[in-house]
This record gives C-alpha cells, structure tokens and sequence, in this order.
C-alpha cells in the first residue's frame, strides 16, 4: 500500500481498453509493462475474440473457432507471449515445410526454406515449388519493397497468371495469409508478410501451432496475467456509448454503468463495424471475406501434429491433432451459406482419400462459419484503413483492420495493440502535466 492508502496499481494512471480479442489482450498487457494501469472491457462471456476455443459436445472434443497458423516470424506476438510467461505455449513445427498436393494431378512437394536470408532454397528442386521460374521468385522480392501504407495495386500486376507458380504458391499463400482470392488480393500486404517470414529465411518462416488450442495457447496466459496484476478483464461488459467532451472521451457507458475517463486514455480494440458505431467520422473498411472450419472426429487418433496444403480443391487446408481433423476454406464466398451438411459432405469427399480414409463413411463434424472472419484485403479495402490515432485526443485504435501495414491477421492485432498502448502511455504522461 502507498501512504494514501492505495496499491502501487490504483496509483497508476488509467487505460480503458475496449474488445479482449488479442489486440485487447496484448493492450492491456502492453500498459501494463509501460505503467498505466489496464481495465478491459469484453462484451462476452470470454476473452480471444476471433481466436478462441471451446468445447464442442458434438464431437466431445474442445476445438479452435479456425485453424490459426502463426509463423516465427510473428515477433509481436512472440514478444506478447513473453510478457505474459507463455513463451513455450505454441509449438514449432520441425523441419521448417509447407507440404502441398495437388489433388487433380497427385503432385506433391514440400516448400523449405533455407536457413539464412539468401532465399537460395527458390532456386533448389525439392525444396520449391515444381514449375516455378526464377521470374516468380524475382516477384518476390519486388512484393516485399512496397509499402503497404502508401500506393497499393493488385497482386496480379506483379504475376503472371498462367505461370504455374500462380495456383501452386500465390493462390494458396493469398487464402492463408489475406483470406482473399489472389486475383483481388493487395500486393503490399502480401509483400510485407513474404518480407517479414519466408524472405528472412527457415526461423522466421517456421510453423507454430497450439497443441492444447488457441485460447489455452494465447487468450488465457493473457487473461491470467491481468488477474495477476489485480486487473482481471470484465467480461459481460459491453461498451454502450463513448461520452465525448469537446477532444476527449470523458465517459464509457457500459451496460452496467458509467465508467468516468478522467485523466486517463481509452483504445478501442473492437471489430470495425462497433468502432465506427462509437466514434464519429471514423472511416474503416467495410467489406469482409468469410473462413468456413470442418471440423471431423475420426476414429483412430493421428499422433502427429500437422497440417498440408491443397491444390485444385474445395478444401485448402487440413490440420490434423489426435483425432480431429480441422478443414479450412479461406476467402470462402458463397460456400458459407450452404447447409453444415452439405459442406461438411463437400469437404470430405476432397480430403478423404489424402488422409487414407474412407470416403463414403463421413465422420462425426462441426462446421463453423465466420462470415466476417477478416476484412477482404484487396487494395480498395487496405486503403480504408484508419492509423492509432483518432480525432480525440484520448482515444487510439487497434484491431487486425486498422493500419498497420500487416495483413488482417494475430501479429496485425498484436503489433496494433502494443502500438496504441505506447500511444496512451504517451498521451496520460502528457494529461498529467
Ligand atoms: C476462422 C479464422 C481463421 C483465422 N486464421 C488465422 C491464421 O491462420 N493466422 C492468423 O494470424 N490470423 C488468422 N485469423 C485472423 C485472426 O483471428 C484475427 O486477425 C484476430 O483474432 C483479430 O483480433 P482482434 O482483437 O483485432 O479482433 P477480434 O478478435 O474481433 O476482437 C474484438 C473483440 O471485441 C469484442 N466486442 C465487440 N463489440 C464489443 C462491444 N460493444 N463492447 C465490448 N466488446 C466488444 C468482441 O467480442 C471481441 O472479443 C483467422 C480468423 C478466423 C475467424
């Protein structure tokens, strides 16, 4: 206790975070270790937001909302876990390697990157993409300059469609990274994630997975962390109203009650439809792509942990964890308007026979849809995006939509919320003066 009769943390000055998705999450971690003290705000039951696990009784198994794949590259997110002791929590996949198979010809190859930044590995048959050209890997490069906050243009300016390196590299890598088509996907956002992973080499490039979920893996270390610091977030807490006097947020309308702002500062870390619902004039995207997760209970348990790329499919990823297996189908359209049957029956007849199994006999499933899994990241959309900073003295974004030059992914959400926390220890050091 201080001689005022108040813990070290009371004393601290206020940050009010708003949405404990994980750019809530890494938020109020982030204020915490700059000296502000975090209140979070969720409107659910639970913490993770679009990253989240539950137990699903159907198949008697807890599972993820959609497969996530994190790469080692992702070092906001590295940096989170860190901050909250979970550095261990995901697990690296070993060797570095993309397994793909293309399911009309059976060609399969492994993409492996090579250790050092020298991206020699492109030019190795067995460690690349069968059919691709020296010219495809150049475009690379080219994608990985731009810079996805200035001018964008389409990816397709950079390619060559009818080469085969389009449908065996950038088609897949558009669905997994920017939940867009390539043929409408924003070139500066792909270039930025081949810049930050797979053109530093195998570290950076890596595979992490949660063994035990996303929400043991990511979501809970940082929700304990707060409890431990005597900050646990409030859940069933949705944010009503923002109150506004003249530049600053005075207020918080919850639906419990009005929480007054004072000298502190508030990040709203919400889904951009909530934000601009909040804040006037704020500009955001507004078109969104869908991820349509299968989820299969098989009988026999797959020990191994892994996950391979399909080609010519339906399907576009399979995980395999025990005995679930876990289909993802990016950018997924219109697919995700059709019955759970149908597509759970969609889904197998692709994927039966690349996992040995039989496929007149479907298993146990669970098909989740998220119909505004990400904002559709074509360059229209990256343009709409707003930076931190608000029209409001007090108040900053973050969120996976917001500027940060990264795709709409967990390191976007991660880096935006450690941003914006820096931002508010900026400005309650400035309020308190
Ligand atoms: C199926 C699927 C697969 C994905 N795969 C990958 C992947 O492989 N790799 C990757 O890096 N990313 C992936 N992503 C994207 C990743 O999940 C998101 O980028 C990230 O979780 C976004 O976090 P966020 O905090 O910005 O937003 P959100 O998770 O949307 O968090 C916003 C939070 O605000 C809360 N909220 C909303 N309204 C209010 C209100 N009025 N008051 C209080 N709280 C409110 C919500 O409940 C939520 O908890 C995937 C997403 C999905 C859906």
């Amino acid at each position: 206790m201080t001689e005022i009769g108040k813990t070290a943390m009371e004393t601290r000055p206020s940050v009010y975070i708003l949405g404990a998705g994980m750019a809530g999450l890494a938020a109020a971690v982030r204020a915490d270790k700059l000296g502000l003290r975090p209140h979070l705000f969720e409107a659910t039951s639970h913490a993770g937001g679009r990253c989240r696990s539950f137990f699903e009784p159907g198949l008697d198994r807890t599972i993820d909302n959609g497969a996530h794949l994190l790469l080692g590259g992702n070092t906001g997110l590295f940096t989170y876990l860190s901050e909250v002791g979970a550095q261990d929590s995901l697990k690296p996949m070993d060797p570095v390697q993309f397994p793909f198979l293309d399911v009309a010809s059976g060609l399969r190859w492994n993409l492996q990157p090579s250790a050092g930044r020298l991206p020699w590995w492109l030019l190795v048959p067995g460690r690349r993409v069968p059919g691709g050209r020296l010219s495809d890997y150049l475009a690379m490069a080219r994608l990985a300059r731009l810079d996805p906050n200035a001018t964008d243009s389409p990816l397709t300016d950079f390619l060559d469609r009818s080469a085969p390196m389009f449908a065996r590299f950038w088609q897949p890598l558009a669905r997994a990274v920017l939940n867009t088509e390539a043929e409408d996907a924003s070139a500066a956002l792909i270039g930025r994630m081949l810049g930050e992973t797979f053109l530093k080499g195998a570290e950076a490039s890596r595979p992490y997975l949660a063994p035990a979920g996303l929400s043991q893996a990511l979501v809970d270390p940082g929700v304990t962390h707060l409890a431990a610091i005597g900050q646990p977030p409030s859940f069933a807490a949705r944010i009503k109203a923002l109150i506004f006097d003249g530049t600053c947020v005075s207020g918080i309308e919850t639906d419990s009650g009005t929480v007054a702002i004072a000298d502190g500062a508030v990040i709203s870390a919400l889904p951009p439809g909530e934000a601009q619902r909040l804040i006037p004039g704020l500009e955001a995207p507004d078109q969104f792509n869908a991820i349509v997760n299968v989820h299969y209970r098989l009988e026999q348990a797959d020990n191994a942990h892994r996950f391979l790329g399909l080609i010519g499919s339906a399907a576009h990823w399979v995980f395999t964890k025990g005995d679930v297996v876990s289909v993802t189908v990016s950018a997924a359209g219109t697919l995700a308007d059709e019955p759970a049957e149908r597509i759970a029956s969609r889904i197998w007849a692709d994927v039966a026979a690349p996992l040995g199994q039989k496929v007149e006999q479907i298993p146990a499933f669970h098909v989740i849809k998220e119909k505004r899994a990400t904002m559709a990241q074509t360059p229209a959309q990256n343009a709409h995006r707003p930076g931190p900073k608000t029209g409001f003295d007090n108040l900053f974004l973050a969120g996976d939509w917001t500027k940060t030059g990264l795709p709409a992914t967990i390191e976007g959400a991660v880096r935006s919320g450690q941003e914006a926390a820096l931002l508010a220890a900026e400005c309650t050091a400035r309020r308190a003066i």
